[in-house]
């Protein structure tokens, strides 16, 4: 038996897609599945969103875009990050799309030229003169989509500005938070990664939005045990019972993901809420029962309810970074599609 086992949800990820076309209205959904869809298997989401009506893919890197094309012969696949020159090769060859934010500009592949409108990374603050000929799509990112909407609203009058004067041209711009929030920034398409995995942008509960989320991490029990008062659990003893208190050990660790930040967070024991106690080993945690419960108890990492915004939130960080963090190619876990 794995130590875990991952479930990537079709069913709800094919929800997803629906409820943001539905959302979008004219603009096209192009699905983002860089780090191998967000931890969720590349392969598998894209599948399921160009089923269900989504025109592109979009990927971070020349690789992730190349590893695309081998299963899908037809797709529209723009990566939208920085490619290196020693990379161009590879992405003609598998007829890829490409972001670039600054001169040279390569040829034999259609071009987004990125503009730099707010974010402070990547991209022109305007466009060079000519337009290479093999450019199809202006596109900007925006800094605040999730957090301060004024200045959101900012960046896409900024980039309207400058598209405007280009309506042969794709303009985009929306990411996930965008997508849902700012309507007017759907243009002619939006780059939904986080939230076609049935995860808030927002730090919030999906549902609000209409979304499921599409990740199962599910453990054990794989050793309960009773410590007296006094004992500890874990590296530099940082739970110590000041009663009789039951624990039970999950053979699951910030090797595989969970990360070490997420003491204190709940997971679930046979489905109650119970407490991640101690330091986070690399190969397991500890968790805090109500009382004494068998060997091999299911334990839930993230779904059935527990969604993965309670982890980050915990942790102090973002859901991207507890999704993309889990090692879903380890040998440690199983992973399996399900659809329904
Ligand atoms: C990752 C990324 C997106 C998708 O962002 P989400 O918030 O996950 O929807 C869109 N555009 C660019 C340039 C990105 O790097």
């Amino acid at each position: 038996m794995a130590r875990s086992e991952l479930t990537v949800d079709l069913a709800a990820l094919r929800a997803n897609v629906r409820r943001l076309l539905e959302v979008l209205g004219d603009s096209e959904l192009w699905a983002v599945v860089k780090a191998d869809a967000y931890g969720h298997g590349a392969a598998d989401v894209a599948h399921v969103a160009l089923e269900e009506g989504a025109r592109a893919l979009c990927v971070a890197t020349v690789g992730e875009g190349v590893a695309l094309r081998r299963s899908f012969p037809d797709a529209r696949v723009v990566v939208m990050s920085t490619s290196q020159d020693a990379d161009l090769d590879a992405a003609r060859t598998a007829r890829l799309e490409l972001a670039v934010s600054q001169p040279p500009f390569p040829d034999g592949l259609p071009l987004h030229l990125k503009l730099e409108t707010g974010m402070g990374r990547f991209g022109m603050a305007r466009l060079p003169e000519p337009l290479p000929a093999n450019t199809v799509a202006l596109m900007s990112h925006f800094a605040t989509a999730d957090t301060d909407p004024a200045f959101a609203a900012l960046q896409l009058e900024r980039f309207r500005a400058i598209a405007g004067a280009h309506p042969e041209l794709t303009a985009h711009m929306a990411n996930s938070a965008a997508a849902l929030r700012l309507p007017s920034s759907r243009l002619g398409a939006v780059r939904v990664g986080l939230a076609l995995h049935g995860l808030s942008p927002f730090g919030g509960d999906p549902s609000a939005d209409g979304l499921r989320p599409v990740l199962a991490w599910r453990s054990r029990l794989e050793q309960v045990k009773l410590l007296q008062p006094g004992e500890s659990t874990g590296y530099g003893r940082r739970f110590v019972a000041d009663e009789a208190t039951w624990i039970g050990l999950v053979p699951v660790g910030y090797a595989d993901g969970f990360r070490r930040d997420l003491t204190g967070t709940a997971v679930l024991v046979d489905g109650e809420r119970c407490p991640v106690v101690g330091t986070i080993s690399m190969d397991s945690f500890a968790v805090r029962l109500p009382r004494e419960l068998p060997r091999g108890t299911p334990t839930t990492l993230i779904g059935d309810g527990l969604r993965a915004e309670e982890h980050a939130r915990v942790a102090g960080t973002i859901t991207y970074e507890i999704a993309t963090a889990i090692r879903a190619r380890s040998d440690r876990v199983v992973r399996s599609v399900v659809d329904g």
